[in-house]
């Protein structure tokens, strides 16, 4: 359509300020990571050289984001800083009641304690993590309702992170309409790869909520990358900006929370967004109790500057073309490796297969942290396993239940890392792929009852 100065994809930004990187030797790395326990969560950030742990809170801010931190109004009420970031989202999302939360999880809890009972039954094509704990705690069931090529993990549809509307059709059937307070659905779908969801789905969906009376409320946090995907995949859009695709997805919506940690480009914030008052009345009641003032929720004066600035820039489509172009480029240096992924590539991260590359090591020896560890080792890329040591369960026999995937996910940070850092972690996967033979599961030592990943020790099994 037009930048024909574009060869490479390069990135749409220079460099003002630098933070450095430190090296490490590979018996420095193996020191640290016997000292962690095997688990990469327990390292210090110190001893990673390229941390693709999470996108989350991860990113670069602009000098624009820094300047406008130093206009942050650290009034208690009334501050403008709020009224500058209430605007921007506003303009954005079109909702009428804008409600600032310190992240997405505080926005999920002040939400679904005010408007999800126990008993209560909510879709979604995929909760996330946080997302579905939230609802749980509320006694109620978070039902994922992915369509059929999400789940297929080669599949190359364009729209792999839709609902399927004739299941979320037969949730209403089932259970009533009584049972069900919300729909949701999660753009892009992070624990489904990243993948995005159409408009038409979108649209689709919302018809089935208008004829059953019941909200639909979006979790985006990464409302832009999907916009871009809209852009780029989807019939009759290619000639729109992303931001008008975004500003068209919210206006499907009732509703929304955001973890500003994704494509608000902060390093914490996040929002909860209702066209209802009589709701947002209540959550706001809510957010006083345990967040802070509905002028700051949480936050301070100049997160809330720096996070509406975040909200203008991450639509600009040389910024989400370099964006999504990252990704697939690592995906290509790991297929080019031999490493299978996750197909298409995501918006912020790129999922290796480790069941399918490590053919070896069974389930219960954890592919995918063996993968990651190994990954670690080789070139200090730290990225996180998404597979049986995440989502297994203890089981009588000694061998855990095994996860559907053995997935290593490899998240990007925004505006943080260049190609050359995207090539070398290339190299390190195709390093690491040299001698996939050689590579050994592992075995828990010790671990906690609930949530085991972040805290469980491991150690390597004798070859
Ligand atoms: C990160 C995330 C959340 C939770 O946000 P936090 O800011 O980490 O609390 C919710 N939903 C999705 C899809 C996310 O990626």
């Amino acid at each position: 359509m037009d930048a024909p100065l574009q060869r490479t994809i390069i990135e749409p930004f220079r460099i003002k300020s630098v933070e450095p990187l430190r090296f490490t030797t590979r018996g420095q790395r193996e020191a640290a990571l016997a000292a962690a326990g095997h688990n990469l969560f327990a390292l210090r950030s110190q001893d990673v050289l390229i941390d693709l742990l999470t996108d989350s809170g991860t990113g670069a801010m602009s000098a624009e984001q820094w300047a406008a931190m130093m206009r942050g109004d650290e009034s208690y009420a009334g501050s403008s800083s709020f009224e500058r970031f209430e605007g921007v989202v506003h303009e954005l999302t079109g909702l009428r009641h804008v409600i600032p939360t310190h992240q997405g999880r505080a926005a999920e809890r002040i939400l679904f304690t005010e408007a999800v009972g126990a008993g209560d039954v909510v879709p979604s094509n995929s909760h996330f993590d946080t997302t579905r704990a939230n609802i749980e705690y509320q006694g109620a069931e978070a039902l994922d309702l992915l369509c059929a090529e999400g789940r297929d993990m080669e599949s190359e549809a364009p729209f792999k992170g839709d609902m399927d509307v004739e299941a979320l059709e037969a949730a209403f059937e089932r259970h009533g309409r009584e049972r069900i307070p919300l729909v949701m659905v999660t753009i892009t779908n992070n624990s489904g790869g990243g993948q995005p969801v159409s408009l038409a789905n979108l649209r689709a969906t919302r018809a089935v909520c208008d004829r059953h009376g019941i909200p639909l409320i979006l979790d985006a946090c990464r409302f832009a990358e999907n916009a871009w995907f809209v852009v780029e995949r989807e019939e009759g859009h290619a000639d729109r900006s992303p931001r008008e695709v975004a500003e068209e997805a919210f206006r499907l919506a009732d509703g929304c929370t955001i973890s500003l940690k994704k494509d608000g480009f902060g390093n914490i914030g996040g929002v909860l967004a209702l066209n209802d008052g009589e709701l947002a009345r209540r959550c706001r009641n809510l957010l006083i109790l345990t967040e802070g003032f509905p002028t700051y929720g949480g936050l301070a004066g100049r997160d809330l500057e720096a996070l509406a600035q975040g909200l203008l820039e991450v639509t600009d489509p040389d910024y989400l073309r370099y964006r999504v172009r990252t990704a697939e480029y690592l995906a290509e240096r790991a297929w080019s490796a031999g490493v299978p992924t996750v197909r298409p590539a995501g918006g912020h991260a790129v999922y290796l297969d480790a069941k399918a590359m490590l053919p070896h090591i069974p389930a219960h020896q954890y592919p995918a942290h063996a993968l990651a560890c190994e990954l670690y080792l080789e070139g200090g890329v730290r990225g996180v396993e998404i597979g049986t040591l995440m989502f297994g369960r203890p089981t009588d026999t000694g061998e855990d239940d095994p996860a559907a995937n053995e997935l290593v996910r490899l998240a990007l940070p925004r505006r943080v890392y260049t190609q050359s850092h995207v090539d070398y972690v290339g190299e390190v996967i195709a390093a690491v792929a040299a001698r996939k033979e050689q590579i050994r599961g592992y075995r828990i030592v010790d671990q906690p009852p609930a949530l085991r990943h972040f805290t469980a020790v491991l150690e390597p099994l004798a070859g």
